[in-house]
């Protein structure tokens, strides 16, 4: 049987391919995705309720206009599907005053034109009374333009107004081979054969072995969850842990340690995570075969932490569950055509932080099939920095 023609097919619809899914659908092009699991599973990297916005990126000056692009889009998206997908809580940067975290961000908000708040140590422990243990020379800075996405609802959003103008979704179907040749891509996927003129690559952890000159490194990174010692406003209690009180936080404890999460946004737990970005890396893992099991070796670190800088969180998880990340060479997004051919785009090397730029990282990947325009720098993200 002749192979079913289309013009663009999204392999993987996690938070990178659902957001290419929508914008190319949005430009009323024919426009297939598959995606391996059900949409808005638990099996990649886009669970676990909630990730951290924040517009004044301190990972590359570049990424301030992409974060905006973003926030607008999960507006777009929000009015489109009538869900909350983004809320700006504000957020504090803790560290020295040349730490990463601080210094990193004051740089992007005034190369941006981003507002911000200095914060002394004093200023500091009034707004954030939570933190224990802070070195004599910490600082903050407020980001009002900080907030919390909720991933899964983004992705299942994406993905539902994407087939109502127009997208054919295939959920539950593994993309089994693929093909690019002259006359177009050829894709095998659920016992069907396909042939399309461009085909985004948004496979997440398993993107590795579809850029093999890129070192894209996946690894596992669980996400944990902490309860309050004891409720709010009891003696000897803690302080407020809800969003409200405690919101996104970024703690740079030492060069090499950086705490990040933000309090609860809906009366449950306070997430916490360890930056992994400076820290030492993880071994690289196969996503098929992922020990999917928790134990106490993943959380020992943090709880460490947690004990000595928040006393008032139980420093035992309440909740832990499996994650992946997948590292680039430079920690940077892998965005764009390949060495295989013009017509096979990737997108991935999320490398940790790219969740709040996904809805442009979507609609940067329509622009490239659309032939348009991109409106802001984009070399730090495009394969070919990497000489492929
Ligand atoms: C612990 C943790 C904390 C994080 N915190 C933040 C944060 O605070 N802020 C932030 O911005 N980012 C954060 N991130 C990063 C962010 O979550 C990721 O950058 C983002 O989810 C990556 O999306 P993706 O589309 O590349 O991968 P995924 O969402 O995993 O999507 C890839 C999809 O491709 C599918 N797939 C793969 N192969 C095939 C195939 N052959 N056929 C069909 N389908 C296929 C997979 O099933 C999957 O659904 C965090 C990540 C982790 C793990």
């Amino acid at each position: 049987m002749a192979p079913q023609r289309v013009q663009v097919a999204v392999v993987g619809l996690g938070a990178l391919g659902s957001a290419a899914l929508w914008r190319l659908a949005a430009r009323g092009i024919d426009v297939v995705g598959f995606e391996q699991f059900g949409i808005g599973h638990a099996l990649g990297s886009s669970h676990g309720q909630t990730r951290l916005f924040r517009e004044a990126c301190l990972e590359h000056p570049g990424l301030a206009p992409m974060a905006a692009e973003s926030r607008s889009l999960f507006r777009r998206l929000e009015e489109a599907s009538g869900r909350d997908l983004l809320k700006i809580t504000g957020g504090y940067m803790v560290g020295s005053a040349d730490s990463d975290v601080v210094a990193g961000t004051a740089r992007a908000a005034d190369d941006h034109g981003l507002p911000y708040e200095r914060l002394d140590r004093e200023a500091l422990t009034g707004r954030l009374p939570h933190f224990a243990d802070l070195a004599p020379d910490a600082r903050g800075l407020f980001d009002p333009g900080c907030g919390v996405i909720h991933p899964e609802a983004t992705v299942t959003a994406a993905v539902t107004e994407a087939a109502r103008l127009g997208a054919a979704v295939h959920a539950d179907t593994r993309v089994e081979s693929l093909d690019a040749g002259t006359a177009g891509v050829r894709l095998t996927a659920g016992g069907h054969d396909y042939l399309a003129e461009t085909v985004i690559i948004a496979a997440g952890a398993w993107l590795p072995p579809f850029v093999p000159d890129v070192d894209l490194v996946p690894i596992r990174t669980p996400l944990h969850w902490f309860a309050p010692a004891a409720p709010a406003g009891e003696s000897g209690g803690s302080p407020g842990f809800d969003a409200g009180h405690f919101p996104v936080v970024v703690h740079q404890i030492d060069p090499e340690t950086v705490l990040w999460g933000h309090g609860s946004v809906d009366g449950g737990l306070v997430k916490l995570g360890i930056g992994d970005i400076w820290g030492e890396r993880p071994p690289r893992i196969d996503p098929d075969t992922l020990d999917r099991g928790v134990d106490s070796s993943a959380w020992r670190r943090l709880s460490a932490l947690v004990e000595r800088v928040l006393p008032g969180l139980d420093p035992v998880p309440a909740r832990v569950e499996p994650c992946m990340i997948t590292l680039s060479p430079d920690d940077q997004f892998v965005i764009g055509p390949t060495a295989a051919s013009p017509r096979v785009l990737v997108a991935g090397g999320d490398s940790g932080h790219a969740f709040k730029h996904c809805l442009a990282i979507g609609e940067i990947l329509a622009r490239d099939v659309a032939g348009e325009p991109q409106p802001y720098a984009l070399d730090f993200v495009r394969p070919s920095r990497f000489g492929v």
